[in-house]
């Protein structure tokens, strides 16, 4: 087993690294962008061939394009959407699965941040994307929908098991790491609520917050 965290301090993104050690195969989480040469580094620092690069999502335009990743490496690009500028899209959705070498990735659909988001599941850990950016979802932009974010929430990620390691692809609230019961009680009020009165209170969120400046990492709100 071997996992490295790729943290890009200038556009606060966090993206990770796995391999099986026996058969060397590898695949990169959410690298984050102008992050591919420490990527190939250590890919030849233990002679490791990237099989997948995996999106957990992809915003509009798209602030973390991995083409150049893929074609130097030859990994194929694996997402829940399309992606402008990347060929061949192997696309996944709930209960597929990528192998590489003797591990699996289990994937979960995660929709809410954006309509395609999807969650990568590896042993006990759990690469989620901005799945945790609720509040983000709602001063977001219309790639957000609140409703799919409440069923992820409460259905999907809150159904695993509690000790679920989670790992975002940004901070959340300086930490690179927490769990899914963690998470819970973070979000205790909304599994509290109906879906119903989540969507209103998010709508009533967008109308009393402004529509923040897209961050400097390019996201726009999240
Ligand atoms: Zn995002």
């Amino acid at each position: 087993m071997y996992f490295r965290v790729i943290e890009d301090a200038r556009s606060s993104t966090l993206g990770y690294l796995l391999a099986d050690l026996d058969t060397l195969d590898a695949v990169a989480i959410d690298p984050p962008p102008g992050q591919e040469a420490l990527i190939g580094a250590l890919l030849d620092e233990r002679g490791l061939r990237l099989q997948y690069v995996a999106r957990t999502h992809v915003h509009r335009p798209d602030h973390a394009d991995c083409s150049a990743l893929c074609a130097h490496s030859g990994a194929a690009c694996v997402a829940g959407t399309e992606i402008a500028g990347v060929p061949a899209v192997l696309r996944l959705g709930q209960g597929d699965t990528l192998v590489f070498g003797g591990e699996v990735l289990r994937v979960l659909a995660t929709p809410g941040h954006t309509p395609a988001c999807v969650s990568y599941q590896w042993r006990d850990r759990l690469f989620c994307g901005d799945v945790f950016d609720v509040g983000g979802c709602a001063v977001g932009d219309s790639e957000s929908d609140p409703g799919l974010l409440y069923d992820t929430l409460t259905l999907r990620i809150f159904a695993l098991p509690g000790e679920t390691l989670v790992f975002p692809a940004h901070r959340l609230k300086g930490r690179t790491v927490t769990m899914v019961a963690e998470e819970r009680r973070r979000h205790a009020h909304v599994a509290g609520i109906s879906r119903e009165s989540f969507v209103t209170g998010m709508a009533f969120r967008r109308t009393v917050r402004p529509r923040i400046a897209p961050a400097p990492d390019g996201r726009s709100g999240g």
